[in-house]
């Protein structure tokens, strides 16, 4: 179901999920920690940084700087990663942490859906369950994005752009441009991604990086927060 007139639609708008959209307050690291302890006994630097990365490419890295093979990470990175979707599962079900929605963006969200010239994607290193769980656990609906690319599509960032315009060509049924897309991001690695296919970055320092670091990457734009939902949506219409 296509909520926006796809013959109108200008821009696809592809949102980051941890930092951009939410914070589950280490219910990621958690599970992903977990998962690794059972699977290979060992799980990495707990000092490890997470943002702006995929979780195959979190789950190599970790592996690796624990002394484990490619091959032997290869071998099991699925039954890995399906344990860290049960495992986040649960952390996401437990009410002792303080998971919550960043201000502004359920607002940013209903704005950008009532229009008829922008579609709503994800872009997002989680893997496809997993950023479908961690929506879901703060109530937004996963099916209000159109299209999305995930770290289950590929382990870098930078090819996730390019899977989003395809998609959002097959399900929108015309030509998508690289320029008509706009990323929506707490991390350089989020500005950087859409780069090669021309797509425009947005900025968001709700996660670890400030608005100078963001602009310094290259943003188009980089706001605090999201709360300003009539500047953001002018940001992502610029040309
Ligand atoms: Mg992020």
């Amino acid at each position: 179901m296509i909520a926006s007139d796809p013959a109108r639609a200008r821009r696809l708008v592809l949102f980051d999920i941890d930092g951009t959209i939410l914070w589950t307050d280490g219910a990621g690291r958690r599970a992903v920690f977990q998962a690794l302890e059972e699977h290979f006994g060992k799980s990495g630097p707990g000092e490890h940084r997470f943002d702006g990365k995929t979780d195959p490419q979190i789950v190599r890295e970790l592996m690796r700087h624990a002394g484990v093979s490619d091959a032997d990470i290869d071998a099991r990175l699925d039954e890995v990663l399906d344990r860290y979707l049960a495992l986040l599962r649960d952390e996401l079900a437990s009410t002792d942490h303080a998971q919550h929605v960043f201000p502004g963006v359920r607002e940013l969200l209903d704005a950008l859906e009532s229009r008829g010239d922008v579609v709503l994607g994800l872009l997002t290193g989680n893997i496809h369950s997993g950023a479908r769980a961690k929506l879901a656990a703060v109530g937004i609906d996963p099916e209000r994005f159109v299209v999305g690319a995930f770290g289950s599509d590929h382990h870098e960032r930078p090819e996730l752009p390019e899977i989003a315009r395809r998609r959002a060509e097959r399900a929108l049924g015309h030509p998508v441009a690289g320029h008509e897309l706009v990323v929506i991001g707490d991390t350089p690695a989020d500005v950087e991604c859409g780069v090669s296919i021309g797509a425009r970055a947005i900025g968001v320092a709700t996660g670890r990086y400030s608005v100078d670091e963001l602009r310094a990457c290259g943003a188009a734009a980089v706001f605090a927060d999201l709360t300003d939902t009539a500047a953001v949506v002018r940001a992502i219409l610029a040309d």
